[in-house]
């Protein structure tokens, strides 16, 4: 497994896949690598001749008040992680690299980067598509994988390859959760053992809507699947809601009265547990 480090080596990389025609699957990750990530790059080994994992903590997309200086890093296990794996190539570039001296640009996503995780976390997603659109130039993968565990930045990023004419194509793998539903997810380690059986609360609420969206199609409604987390997620005293969402899964917009016929649904919720903030989402589809 070869471990690059600089803009100009993966671009010498890149120029000879180019050049031979290799299909080369990009798996982005800020590290600290659990089975969500290693499910991403199982997917990508499947459907490419080679597999590139960027880790990058990258610092564009945490807010002045977020937890870049705490969030968890461990190289050497990471590399450890991905060799097993059969990695052929880590990307791990160090912040002035990707944002030398004088570096002056940003991209922008509108519309679906404006709502949940838009207004608690301002210019996240330009931080996140930023990073992305130059890991993208300095792959150039045939495809990249993502994890629907973050189902925003789907379509942020969804939405930046389209609107920009990237030419890959971005692929969604399903969320692994623990045996007992929580999302796997990096913060999790700062979870205190009673945080942690009090998270479970996101997976239950989102359970809770999703049995409603299936015995009762007369309650598809916004307003009723945002109640039914509200009330599940309120049982839990440790459970601060950033957010709870019934939104249109393309344009994530909430939806207020019946969900119209042939449409799904995107639940989605932020809870804050001390000062650990997690994220989860349930897609359901029309006829689920
Ligand atoms: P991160 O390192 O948190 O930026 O995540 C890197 C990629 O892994 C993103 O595309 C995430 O959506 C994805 N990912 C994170 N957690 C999970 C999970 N539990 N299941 C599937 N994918 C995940």
């Amino acid at each position: 497994m070869q471990l690059i480090q600089t803009n100009a080596d993966i671009i010498t990389q890149r120029d000879i896949w180019q050049h031979k025609g290799t299909k080369v699957g990009l798996v982005p990750t800020m590290g600290f690598l659990h089975e969500g990530h290693l499910s991403l790059v199982r997917t990508a080994q499947i459907e490419n001749e080679l597999v590139v994992v960027s880790i990058f903590v990258n610092p564009l997309q945490f807010g002045p008040k977020e937890d870049l200086s705490r969030y968890p890093r461990d190289l050497n296990r990471d590399l450890a992680l991905l060799e097993k794996e059969g990695v052929s190539l880590v990307f791990n570039p160090s912040p002035e690299e990707i944002y030398p001296p004088g570096f002056d640009a940003s991209v922008e996503i509108g519309g679906v980067s404006a709502p949940l995780e838009g207004v608690i976390r301002p210019g996240h997603f330009r931080g996140v598509a930023t990073v992305v659109a130059k890991l993208f130039h300095l792959v150039g993968p045939s495809a990249a994988y993502f994890g629907q565990k973050d189902a925003q930045q789907v379509a942020v990023i969804k939405k930046m390859v389209r609107d920009l004419n990237f030419p890959l194509e971005i692929r969604v793998i399903p969320t692994v959760r623990e045996p007992d539903g929580l999302a796997l997810s990096s913060r999790n380690i700062f979870l205190s053992p009673q945080q942690r059986s009090s998270a479970l609360i996101l997976y239950r609420a989102l359970q809770a809507a999703e049995t409603t969206w299936r015995k009762y199609p007369t309650e598809r409604k916004g307003s009723t699947l945002r109640q039914i987390m509200t009330e599940v997620i309120a049982t839990e005293p440790e459970a601060r809601p950033d957010y709870l969402s019934a939104a249109d899964p393309e344009t994530l917009q909430e939806y207020e009265g019946p969900i119209p016929a042939g449409k799904g649904v995107l639940l989605s919720l932020a809870v804050r547990f001390g000062t650990t903030r997690l994220i989860d989402n349930f897609l359901l589809e029309a006829d689920g």
